[in-house]
């Protein structure tokens, strides 16, 4: 097993079988030595430095109807919001005094903003805050819209592919969506300039071990700059609402194996993880991760994007989330750091 951490370590890649084999037999000492290999990695291309990302959560009407998704169209009981663009910009001002560099702009499938419309707020952002980058995370477009929002300055673009099997695809959405077209998404956001994150849920329904393999196998081929996973956790009002939610260890050990695939990736250790378990976070940067997003939306709103139950950080100020990230990185041995955090190409 050791000898398969060591292959993994030196040539960033292993086939099929290899990787069941890890996900099927490792045990708790060799995790531990797999997790001390992706912290090297981890050491190597970013020291102690953890970056943050401000996470303003502008939308949660979606048109769409992912499954295990709380803010899905078919969720009547969602209160709905929008932030306007002086709310968006306010939180960037919060978020620049308090040290952010990134701001991720995550919605549902919101139609109510046009194209024109997120140029606009790109636009408004960055004549603000020039030394900023912005990460957009609304979804399926076409590349015309995708070309238009680079143009506008957007200079990063999150889209999980969410599960890299069709039949597990089809599981996890309606007919309506598929994994072509996330695909094609992916590859066009590439094409275009973005950086680029994708990722997936651990732990969701009807995965199994031969997914999570593709899902490797998939990301290793696409080569994005950023990686996010985090545990599956079901939302009550959702068709998945009895169903089990992903595991920490499972988490923490495709964070290591993906630190080890793609060295110089962009891996968050993610609120989902943090709401899992009290230290989630912290296991995730000592997995190998090295980038935090706190929230950044206004507090009255926080509650209200509510992909799954139990979401932590939902009552706290921006400033409170960055101080209590910055201790518990702090406490073991790592610093938050003003960085746009760019992917060194
Ligand atoms: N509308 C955007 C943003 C989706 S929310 C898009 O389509 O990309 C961001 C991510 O949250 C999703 O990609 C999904 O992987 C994750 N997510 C959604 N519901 C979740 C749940 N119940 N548990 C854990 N993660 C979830």
């Amino acid at each position: 097993m050791k000898q398969l951490i060591d292959k993994l370590y030196t040539t960033n890649r292993l086939d099929t079988d290899e990787y069941l084999h890890i996900l099927n037999n490792i045990d708790a000492d060799t995790t531990q030595y797999l997790f001390e290999k992706a912290r090297l990695v981890s050491m190597q291309h970013f020291g102690t430095d953890i970056y943050t990302r401000g996470l303003i959560e502008f939308t949660n009407y979606c048109k769409n109807n992912c499954y295990y998704c709380g803010i899905g169209a078919a969720n009547t009981n969602a209160d709905r919001y929008r932030l306007d663009l002086e709310d968006i910009l306010s939180c960037c001002e919060t978020g620049y005094e308090l040290g952010f560099r990134t701001y991720v702009l995550q919605g549902g499938e919101d139609k109510h903003y046009s194209d024109d419309d997120i140029v606009e707020i790109i636009t408004r952002i960055k004549q603000g805050y020039p030394d900023c980058a912005i990460t957009l995370s609304v979804g399926e477009k076409s590349y015309a819209s995708y070309q238009k929002f680079f143009n506008a300055g957007a200079d990063r673009y999150l889209l999980r592919h969410e599960t890299a099997n069709e039949e597990h695809y089809k599981k996890l959405h309606p007919l309506n969506l598929s994994l072509t077209n996330r695909k094609q998404c992916l590859y066009d956001l590439k094409e275009i300039g973005f950086q680029v994150g994708t990722g997936f849920m651990v732990g969701s329904p009807y995965q199994t071990m031969e997914n999570i393999v593709e899902d490797l196998l998939f990301i290793k081929e696409f080569n994005p700059h950023m990686v996010g996973i985090g545990p599956f956790i079901p939302h009550s009002e959702t068709k998945f609402a009895k169903e089990a939610a992903g595991s920490l260890e499972l988490t923490l050990l495709l964070i290591a194996v993906i630190r080890l695939m793609l060295p110089k990736a962009l891996i968050p250790a993610t609120t989902a993880l943090g709401t899992i378990n009290s230290q989630g976070r912290e296991k995730g940067i000592l997995a190998g991760a090295n980038v935090v997003m706190p929230n950044l939306s206004p507090v009255s709103v926080r509650k209200k994007y509510s992909l799954y139950d139990n979401k932590i950080c939902t009552g706290e100020e921006a400033a409170e989330c960055r101080f209590c990230l910055s201790n518990r990185m702090q406490k073991i041995g790592y610093n938050l750091v003003v960085d746009r955090g760019d992917y060194k190409f």
